[in-house]
């Protein structure tokens, strides 16, 4: 396959997770009886640009076709970091009523909210129906469409240039990337500043992160393959945080080339030579994640297999998509795991794509008193651990697989 960034040929694989259904594609009790469609998960590296992609196979837009949406409002911790950003947003770039704010991905309006609650004109970009329909009763003015040149061409035709946009945990998600991110280039204003959040491949690679790795996601973003990308596509990065979502992510702030408004700050060159120190320029640096990761599927496989022998009970917490990556990578069905608990009730009753483990309210944990509890999203881990302290009364104790297998005492 070619580079979907730089059209090299590209032939290194970075981790190869066999195949797996669509992450998000839960079975019901009707859908338990028919057959699931499988697709080959396998990620690449380009020895060129250094992007970390999924490897293209056919049939690739029957993945979509899962019917579910993830409306971002719901999660507390997330809502509250999108009020910080926009408060320290506004205060840097000194936005007020005569600003312009457009998000790329406005999900139900989870950020868009704080904009307006500012008074600043914004607009969102939102191809999903269902949020974009929860933004607009927010009062938040949506345009339902995936964002491209082309839209961004219509939208500045229209009047909308921006001075700040934002676009967070999309980028990885797009699959051109190219045509993506040169939108931003038409629809800045010549001072304006686009943003953009994305889980780091570092953290990825050395936090032993592989559960993030699904279909839908289809790039795994260094810095140092992020700048490439930018500077073929019209967009100079001239700031980086790193910040705590996601296990660990980066935030790039970027404006127009050529302009040179703003400084390139330190962060932004320390972090680019931290990359280089770690090796991120480098085939080495890929080449022995495959192992790693087998070792911590070994691990938690191994441990799973003693526990049903000697007739303990495991359950696992959080039916999230990065749960399904490792329950379907490690082969793990509802004999080593009886259920699995989430507290969204869209989710209860219903099965995990591809181990069909159920999934089921807490209310069950209590009654089940389990041995163990596995936590699937690890990001979440001490939230889950305080609100599930209670089964220490038991004698229950939490599991985590990643970065590496470990029982609580
Ligand atoms: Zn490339």
């Amino acid at each position: 396959m070619k580079c979907r960034h730089c059209k090299t040929e590209v032939t290194n694989s970075f981790l190869d997770l066999g195949s797996s259904p669509p992450s998000n594609a839960y079975l019901t009790q009707q859908t338990l009886y028919k057959p699931e469609k499988w697709f080959p998960l396998k990620v690449m590296v380009c020895d060129n640009c250094w992007l970390v992609q999924t490897e293209d196979f056919a049939d690739a837009h029957e993945l979509f076709d899962a019917d579910y949406a993830y409306f971002s409002s719901f999660s507390s911790s997330w809502l509250s970091h999108a009020e910080r950003y926009v408060e320290s947003m506004v205060e840097r770039f000194s936005l007020n009523q005569n600003s312009h704010v457009i998000e790329i991905a406005a999900n139900d309006g989870y950020l868009l909210q704080y904009v307006k609650a500012n008074n600043i004109p914004c607009l969102g970009i939102e191809p999903t129906q269902s949020t974009a329909q929860a933004a607009r009763e927010k009062g938040i003015e949506i345009v339902g469409e995936f964002f491209s040149v082309a839209l961004a061409e219509r939208l500045v035709s229209q009047g909308h240039q921006a001075d700040l946009t934002a676009a967070n945990n999309v980028l990885a998600h797009v699959p051109d990337i190219n045509d993506f991110t040169k939108g931003f280039s038409i629809l800045l204003n010549k001072n304006g500043v686009a943003t953009f959040e994305f889980p780091h491949l570092l953290n990825l690679v050395q936090k032993n992160q592989f559960d993030t790795i699904y279909h839908e996601h289809f790039s795994y973003l260094s810095l140092t393959s992020v700048k490439s990308i930018f500077e073929n596509n019209g967009l100079q990065i001239f700031d980086v945080e790193e910040i705590p979502t996601h296990g660990g992510s980066l935030r790039v702030f970027a404006q127009r080339q050529h302009t040179g408004t703003h400084k390139i700050s330190d962060r932004l060159i320390s972090l680019i030579e931290k990359e280089n120190n770690e090796g991120v320029g480098n085939l080495k640096f890929y080449q022995d994640y495959q192992s790693k990761v087998e070792r911590i599927k070994n691990d938690l496989v191994c441990f799973l297999i003693e526990a049903k022998k000697s007739g303990k009970k495991v359950v696992a917490y959080g039916a999230a998509a990065k749960g399904n990556t490792l329950l379907n990578y490690a082969g793990i069905r509802s004999d080593l795991i009886s259920f699995v608990i989430d507290k969204n009730p869209a989710k209860q009753n219903k099965f995990m794509p591809g181990s069909r483990i159920p999934i089921l309210a807490e209310v069950n944990l209590k009654q089940a008193q389990p041995d163990y509890v596995l936590i699937l999203p690890w990001n979440l881990k001490d939230e889950v651990a305080d609100q599930l302290s209670y089964i220490k009364a038991w004698g229950g104790k939490l599991v985590t697989a990643i970065p590496s297998l470990e029982v609580s005492s």
